[in-house]
């Protein structure tokens, strides 16, 4: 058995790694960077824990979650690990004696929050220690890109330069592409190795439906599920309050959770759903954070979460034990008029906006709804998942492969730096001024696509972006990028089915590229 297997059945009573667990611990006793990539309850933690144990000095875990500190310590020292933890919220007295005991060599694992990792005084403790390790836990919130960035996260790019031998590992269970570049940047790791571990939750079956007559729908869902619990997302703590007594005078026990409730009335909620006494919260984003209820049924969006990662992240509260849950989601674009407005008073106009936009594509979307979140997440589903209210209910489709290949072929040609208008104007041989300009009316491509109207181009493209054969860089001006397998499809190895437009008679005639 190997020495990290041992130490897994000896601190944690397990018997088997999961997926990747086992390469990340290797890589770190490398002492190589590391970004990890894992859903919610994929198992992270043991990542960066067991690599500690193994090594000689101590592990610094920086934590955002200061509120489970506490609890993640007493729950290792449980079980014979020695972890110890620094924050703001203890006196003076209490952390000294946690210092004497690092240096007594009494703590393996240091867990801190960002603020105390960036202060003056604990840089001057790490430069008295022998630290084997910084693993950087939450590790989205360090990108502006992340919903919750806070300014300490840019001053620890720090560790790297002071410690340049000692091997970070940053852990996240939300990144997509853009967020991934910031981590690395922003903690200035140093080539790391990227550990990407499936997000799909086939269990959770997936539908998106108009947002109307939402409360009669609810009750109907909720009459198919009895004694099941869940959670209801809604938008503002008026809807959760207003949602829940609505529900509550219609005979359900439902109660309602927001960031307005005093501290104890909030535990007191939250205590009371994970052990069944409130079986249905109406609740804000402000719910769910870090915790842990492996039987919730089924989540319901009341409204339009504001991009994918949030609602990837809430959905996946539901369904944590592996057996069936559902997920609803009510789209309605009266939701997407309130995100403007947020985004309006917010910084990241452009990025926030974007990527509202990219959750409206997947609720309008007729393609796989699994497919494209995965595809997002930069995962590719190879078949129909048979699990969303697309695959029960397929649109009629066609062998787009040649249209495909066309625009594949064009954001080729222009060197993936330009946005989906401009190849559009390219494929259909636009004399627009910048295409003249930029001599993009020399590429190859250029009016290869002239018997398709401008406004099924713009579909074709959406549709392609939803299968994952088209990616956005967003901080590149919304550049088109080919994807792994979209470079199959224009090889010709990969057929591509696309979805029939409402406005279609017949199949688009489409000549081939000479
Ligand atoms: P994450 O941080 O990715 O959300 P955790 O590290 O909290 O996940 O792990 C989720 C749960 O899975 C924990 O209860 C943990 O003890 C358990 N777990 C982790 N690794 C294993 C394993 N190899 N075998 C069995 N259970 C595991
Ligand atoms: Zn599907």
């Amino acid at each position: 058995m190997s020495t990290a297997k041992r130490a897994l059945k000896k601190y944690f009573g397990y018997d088997k790694f999961r997926p990747l667990q086992d390469e990340v611990i290797q890589s770190i006793l490398e002492g190589e960077d590391a970004l990890v990539i894992m859903p919610t309850g994929g198992g992270k933690s043991l990542c960066y824990q067991i690599p500690a144990l193994m090594m000689e000095g101590v592990a610094i875990v920086v934590s955002p979650l200061i509120a489970l500190m506490k609890d993640q310590v007493e729950g290792l020292q449980a079980n014979g690990v020695k972890a110890g933890f620094l924050n703001s919220s203890q006196s003076t007295q209490v952390q000294n004696e946690i210092i004497e005991d690092i240096h007594e060599g009494k703590i393996k694992l240091l867990y801190v929050s960002p603020e105390k990792l960036v202060s003056q005084e604990f840089y001057y403790l790490l430069l008295q220690l022998k630290v084997n390790l910084f693993a950087v836990d939450e590790a989205h919130c360090i990108s502006v890109w992340g919903h919750d960035f806070r300014p300490e996260y840019s001053k620890m790019a720090y560790l790297k330069k002071q410690f340049p031998l000692v091997p970070v590992v940053a852990l996240t269970a939300t990144a997509d592409s853009l967020t991934q570049k910031d981590i690395i940047n922003q903690l200035g790791l140093n080539e790391p190795k990227r550990f990407l571990s499936s997000f799909d939750r086939p269990n959770l079956s997936l539908k998106v439906a108009p947002g109307k007559d939402k409360f009669k729908s609810i009750l109907g869902f909720l009459r198919q599920r009895p004694h099941q619990s869940g959670i209801i997302y809604c938008l503002s703590r008026k809807a959760c309050e207003g949602l829940s007594e609505k529900l509550r005078n219609s005979g359900v026990n439902a109660s309602y959770y927001h960031a307005g409730l005093s501290p104890e009335e909030r535990a007191k909620r939250q205590e009371d759903f994970i052990n069944d006494d409130i079986p249905i919260i109406c609740a804000t984003i402000a719910f769910g954070m870090g915790i842990d209820k492996s039987n919730v049924r089924w989540v319901i969006h009341y409204n339009l979460p504001r991009n994918i990662e949030s609602y990837y992240q809430e959905i996946g509260r539901a369904g944590r034990d592996g057996l069936k849950a559902d997920t609803l989601l009510f789209y309605s674009f009266s939701d997407v008029i309130v995100h403007r407005k947020f985004i309006e008073e917010s910084a990241l106009k452009e990025v926030s906006n974007a990527k509202l936009e990219r959750i409206q594509q997947f609720c309008d979307a007729q393609i796989c709804r699994r497919k494209i979140l995965l595809s997002y997440f930069g995962e590719h589903l190879e078949e129909d998942c048979g699990n969303c209210d697309v695959c029960k209910d397929p649109p009629k489709q066609f062998d787009g492969t040649l249209i495909a290949q066309k625009a594949l072929s064009a954001i080729v040609r222009l060197k993936e730096q330009v946005a989906a208008g401009t190849v559009i104007d390219v494929l259909r041989g636009s004399s627009r001024q910048e295409v003249l300009s930029k001599g993009y009316d020399k590429v190859k491509t250029y009016g290869a696509g002239k018997d398709v109207p401008h406004q099924d181009w713009q579909q074709y493209m959406l549709q392609l972006l939803n299968l994952g054969y088209i990616s956005v860089a967003y901080d590149e001006g919304n550049a088109l990028k080919l994807t792994e397998q979209s470079r199959e499809v224009l090889f010709g190895e990969r057929m591509v089915n696309l979805v029939h437009l409402a406005s279609m008679k017949s199949e688009p005639t489409i000549k081939p590229i000479v």
